[in-house]
């Protein structure tokens, strides 16, 4: 199957050739043809598996023959959690759409929201933007949103956890009745079906297979190792692998400024990418790290989800995340279109559940990787038989380690 038999014009495949991409992926294979009709979708997919492309170019198709937007007009919307999703969705854009005239813009916050505004006036026909940016230039009156034919909501099970339902029930109040909707998200979880029940009409609903997706490709290890000995873990792996570009998850903002510094003094380049940063701040760690003047990048879940890096080749949980699919989406940064990886684990005695969680969520054990020089003071067996002689002992990790409803992030 090529991109021309999903009923992509030559402008556009031809964008894709330049791209290296010989063929679409199942998630594109799948919704292309159903979104040039016109339908609603509902589709399950990763970051990873090419849904931008799969709803990106049938919008560049259906616009390309368009007359152009009015004053600040926009014709197809796409509404995304993070900035750096909005960012990386637009120069996606820049990309597919470079044989057409198309105009697109994006819109985030963070920064000065005067050169967007002066951007929007002419009215452009792909508008990408976060949703409290959005509806803060909609209230403005700089966007005219009565014209949108398609809505796309990328990430909506992420919006939803960071606490955007509320943003995007008065955007559908600004939008016009009669459009098309798509809706992709990680999960169909209850939350997501309730939305897609009023939002959508009639909808195709898409998976792709689990072997299509990232999990798949990575290879997984834990090691088991006192907390104390983390950082001194990671130095290690870093240092002894020659790693050139590894991105490591901490469970906390701190936690992740405070890696960043320790790793500093031990001559390792590293960047900490957290909501408490500056926009400014985050994509210059961004950049580095993509054009390997930065070896270590430091993340949050939220800051992290969604970055488009190539070909990483390994990732590292310094924390084990709290929600097992957190994990899943975790090393889905590794291992990307194609190309195999691995991601290690840094597992302490109190985030043994959390590993047992993962596992039984993956349905997969994962590996044990001994590292000399690291033992820990506890084994996998030692925990159990401990929490099976003092059965009132909580099972869950220590309060600050469980799971938290994530609080409203600004955009
Ligand atoms: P996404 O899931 O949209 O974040 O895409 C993941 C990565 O796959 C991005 O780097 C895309 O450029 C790349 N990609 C998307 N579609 C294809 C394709 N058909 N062939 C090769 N790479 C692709």
């Amino acid at each position: 199957m090529s991109f021309a038999e999903l009923g992509l014009s030559k402008p556009i495949t031809e964008s894709l050739d330049a791209l290296g991409y010989t063929k679409p992926t199942p998630i594109q294979a799948k919704s292309v043809p159903v979104i040039l009709e016109g339908k609603d979708v509902l589709a399950a997919a990763q970051t990873g598996t090419g849904k931008t492309a799969a709803f990106v170019l049938p919008l560049l198709e259906q616009l390309r023959m368009q007359k152009p937007s009015q004053n600040k007009e926009v014709k197809a919307l796409i509404v995304t959690p993070t900035r750096e999703l909005a960012a990386q969705i637009d120069a996606n854009i820049k990309a597919y759409a470079k044989n057409l005239r198309i105009r697109h813009q994006v819109i985030f916050g963070g920064v000065s929201a005067k050169n967007q505004i002066r951007q929007l006036i002419p009215g452009c026909e792909l508008l990408t933007a976060t949703p409290g940016r959005l509806l803060d230039l909609c209230s403005q009156g700089m966007l005219d949103l009565s014209k949108v034919q398609t809505l796309v909501l990328d990430e909506a099970d992420r919006m939803l956890d960071m606490g955007f339902i509320h943003d995007i029930r008065r955007l559908l109040k600004l939008l016009p009745a009669k459009r098309q909707n798509l809706l992709f998200s990680a999960t169909f979880a209850g939350e997501i079906r309730r939305l897609a029940q009023t939002l959508l009409n009639q909808p195709v609903e898409i998976t792709v297979d689990r072997e299509n997706q990232t999990a798949r490709k990575v290879d997984q290890f834990y090691t088991l190792v006192d907390n104390n000995d983390k950082t001194g873990l990671l130095k290690q792996l870093v240092i002894e692998n020659k790693w050139q570009q590894v991105l490591v998850f901490t469970r906390t903002k701190h936690g992740a400024n405070r890696l960043t510094q320790r790793l500093e003094r031990a001559n390792i380049n590293a960047a900490a990418i957290h909501g408490n940063k500056s926009q400014n701040a985050r994509v210059n760690a961004l950049n580095g790290f993509k054009d390997g003047r930065i070896e270590v990048l430091v993340a949050t879940d939220i800051a992290a989800r969604g970055l488009d890096i190539k070909q990483l080749p390994q990732i590292v949980n310094f924390d084990l995340p709290n929600i097992p699919e957190d994990y899943v989406h975790r090393i889905g940064r590794t291992g990307r279109a194609g190309q195999s990886g691995t991601a290690y684990s840094l597992v302490s005695e109190e985030q043994l559940p959390l590993l047992n969680d993962i596992e039984k969520f993956i349905s997969s054990p994962i590996n044990e990787l001994n590292v000399a020089g690291f033992s820990a003071s506890f084994s996998r067996k030692s925990a159990q038989s401990a929490k099976k002689s003092q059965p009132n002992r909580r099972h869950h990790a220590p309060r600050r380690n469980r799971p938290r409803k994530a609080a409203p992030a600004k955009s």
